[in-house]
């Protein structure tokens, strides 16, 4: 099938290219995100390919279907990024990779948390300076720590597993409690206890109605002062205007992201030679207790060969007329509001 390949970064055309070895596909590569604006250069290709930050709204699909697009493949797992509804009116399939490497997220939340709390950001400068000075990289030992985990899927799973090899108490908040989690002997709770007793807080829930602004000026009240926060999964969990107000008064210790609502202008690009707009975003790069990652939790080979191999696969599969297990299903996906 003809594809479209939009957001190209050069890990992505490698990768894609190397799945597409035996040329099930022609793949035409495409760096700019996909928009209404950019839709154009996908006119006579049959299906797209797109990541995270693309835009599929109703203009966007809709324009897509006039110019023969019937198939959007998406090289991740979240789809809050697509209009469901109008994909179904337009009778667009979807196919996505539902998971490539939850160990990538979870190592890099595992990442962030030390980083954060062994100050390892700080004292890299310091040493390249020659300032050898301790002052200020006091730690904790995360042995015996409260971590509360948000989301206890795929990822949530694998964060709990490697904590409690740290000797962390697990804490737990998901409406379906997984059972390998339970046999690890995490103890599912309350939101609102979870917020109040943990030390750390991690969050692995999809981005939906009922999670957007999950963390909010409110759940940042119940949270234990100098807490740490760390979000991995979809910036728009947080608020990030609350967020801040919480680090101003030292509710919050540190914070770890790798996720920010407004990314979509800012991430995966070179922005190094302009002048960021984004004044939120600025004053939460000037905290000493923060760090942010351009969305690249899920950035290794493994993950990135796992997604081309999947994506190729699910083309495939369409094209071929046969049932594609990465299909998402739409209409149910619709009925029961589960928009990510
Ligand atoms: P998953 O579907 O396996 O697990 C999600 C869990 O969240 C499920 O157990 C579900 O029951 C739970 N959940 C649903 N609603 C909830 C709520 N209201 N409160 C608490 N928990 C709730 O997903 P996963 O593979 O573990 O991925 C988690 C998230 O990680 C994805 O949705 C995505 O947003 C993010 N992600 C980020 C990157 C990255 O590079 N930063 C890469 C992949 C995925």
């Amino acid at each position: 099938m003809k594809v479209a390949v939009f957001s190209t970064k050069s890990y992505d055309r490698q990768f894609l290219e190397a799945a597409n070895a035996e040329n099930k596909h022609e793949l035409a590569f495409f760096e700019p995100h996909l928009t209404c604006k950019t839709s154009v250069l996908a006119s006579g290709f049959p299906a797209v390919c797109v990541f995270v930050n693309d835009q599929l709204d109703k203009q966007t699909l809709s324009a897509l279907a006039s110019g023969g697009t019937r198939l959007i493949a998406l090289r991740c797992a979240g789809y809050n990024n697509v209009d469901l509804a109008a994909a179904a009116e337009l009778g667009m399939k979807i196919v996505r990779v539902p998971a490539y490497s939850p160990y990538a997220v979870a190592e890099h939340t595992i990442a962030l948390i030390l980083t954060l709390n062994r100050k390892i950001h700080r004292a890299y400068a310091r040493i390249r300076e020659g300032n050898f000075s301790l002052e200020g990289l006091l730690g904790f030992d995360l042995h015996s720590c409260t971590v509360g985990i948000i989301g206890t899927g795929k990822i949530g799973f694998i964060v709990a597993n490697i904590l409690k090899g740290f000797g962390c108490h697990l804490l737990a908040y998901d409406p379906f409690p997984n059972p390998e989690c339970e046999a690890l002997g995490v103890k599912y709770v309350a939101l609102p206890e979870l917020l109040a007793t943990s030390d750390i807080i991690t969050l692995h829930t999809p981005l939906m109605p009922e999670t957007y602004h999950i963390i909010d000026a409110q759940a940042l009240s119940q949270m234990k002062d100098g807490v740490m926060l760390i979000n991995t999964s979809r910036g728009g969990l947080i608020d990030t205007k609350a967020v801040i107000q919480a680090l101003k008064s030292g509710k919050i210790g540190y914070l770890g992201l790798d996720v920010y609502e407004q990314e979509t202008d800012l991430f995966f690009e070179d922005l190094s030679n302009s002048v960021i707009q984004d004044d939120v975003f600025q004053r939460l790069l000037t905290f000493p207790n923060v760090i942010i990652t351009g969305h690249q939790a899920f950035l290794t080979k493994n993950a990135i060969k796992n997604i081309a191999e999947t994506t190729i696969n699910n083309i495939y599969d369409v094209e071929q007329g046969k049932p594609c297990a990465n299909e998402l299903d739409v209409n149910h996906l619709i009925a029961t509001k589960s928009l990510t």
